[in-house]
């Protein structure tokens, strides 16, 4: 048997956001909600309504060995002082097995199912509950997913599965039926406005637009290389459109943004002149300008075209394009951009596929 350490444990960090309170009071609210809790649990949600870190409060919780009363509502949460919780915030928790995706696959194999449940009917090293996380449980292939059948069926004592998902759509309706099915809501806008504001993230409103009411997603957006990414972006499609500049031209300038050397730090802290982007944030922004002019198209009537589209800020650049625009042509168009999401996972040239894409905008404006 492999280390049951498949992926690392340090990459989960147990957090409980602000809306999942009420959630929380339904799953751990007192003890006997604890001592009862269902053997498999199926946590879905939209990518960025941190089900992840809430798995792991809930796994940390779980195996506290003396939770604690939370002193405003008192729903329970983890002591943070016993060897329990002390190994969990180390990454290193004997009797929590986190199995997600090797780092070089998208699929969990069926060989790393078969350790977990080998795991499993071990006895619990700190003689509390064992858990185990599978995240995102999509990720297992159809044979992965039935050999986990059994152990969700009759896990083994003290043992509680919690897998993790944000295509809940995707699972076998074998697994769908022997868990426990809890959704996650992305926040009410004003709550999540209100976090986003804690964080210390400008823009909030606009953040929160472009990420799609997603909290967690809004942070990762809210730094100045990908708002630089974004303006060059939209800027591009936008100078096409008045004449300024040629597809084929924008194109080039697009692309020389996937070939600037991206490292963390550099992300952090570029500058207008060190911009970098990859295919994946460039086809993003594309995605999101041209959904939004589909959007205004097909909702002129309405005065509010501002609550449904992301890109607040260009509203009325966009709102300029309506009067020249061939809606047809412009679905066509959206209908390349969701061919190009599969295109740049193989081996396209990017350059030549953003030309197609860009000359293909010129043509739907008159
Ligand atoms: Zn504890």
């Amino acid at each position: 048997m492999s280390d049951p350490a498949t992926v690392s444990e340090s990459l989960l960090t147990a957090r409980l956001y602000p809306w999942h309170r009420s959630l929380w009071q339904q799953l751990a609210g007192d003890q006997y909600k604890l001592d009862n809790f269902p053997h498999a649990l199926l946590l879905s949600g939209l990518a960025g309504s941190g089900k992840k870190a809430l798995a792991a409060y809930l796994a940390q919780t779980l195996m506290c060995h003396a939770p604690v009363q939370d002193s405003q509502n008192g729903s329970l949460q983890p002591c943070l002082q016993c060897r329990s919780c002390q190994l969990f915030n180390f990454g290193n928790h004997p009797d929590l097995f986190y199995l997600s995706t090797p780092d070089d696959k998208k699929v969990i194999p069926v060989e790393s199912v078969r350790d977990l449940i080998q795991w499993t009917v071990l006895s619990s090293q700190l003689l509390h509950k064992k858990v185990v996380i599978i995240e995102p449980a999509d990720a297992m292939n159809q044979n992965a997913a039935n050999s986990l059948l059994k152990t969700l069926e009759e896990p083994a004592a003290n043992t509680v599965l919690i897998l993790v998902t944000s295509k809940k759509q995707s699972l076998l309706p074998t697994i769908l039926s022997r868990c426990q099915s809890i959704d996650i809501a992305l926040p009410e806008p004003a709550i999540a406005r209100h976090w986003l504001q804690e964080q210390g993230i400008e823009q909030p409103e606009l953040m929160l637009a472009l990420a799609a009411g997603s909290p967690l997603k809004a942070c990762d957006l809210a730094n100045e290389n990908a708002q630089a990414v974004r303006k060059m972006v939209l800027d591009s499609i936008l100078q096409i459109a008045s004449g300024s500049d040629d597809p084929v031209s924008a194109a080039e300038q697009l692309f020389k943004l996937t070939s600037s050397k991206k490292t963390k730090t550099a992300k952090s802290k570029a500058g207008q002149n060190n911009i970098s982007a990859s295919a994946f944030d460039i086809i993003y922004w594309l995605d999101s300008a041209w959904t939004d002019l589909a959007r205004i198209s097909q909702l002129q009537a309405l005065t509010d075209a501002r609550s449904f589209i992301s890109n607040i800020d260009y509203e009325q650049d966009l709102q300029q394009l309506l009067n020249r625009l061939y809606l047809k042509k412009l679905l066509q168009l959206s209908d390349s951009v969701n061919k190009a999401w599969y295109e740049i996972q193989g081996s396209v040239n990017f350059n030549l596929l953003l030309e197609k894409l860009l000359i293909n905008w010129k043509d739907c404006l008159k």
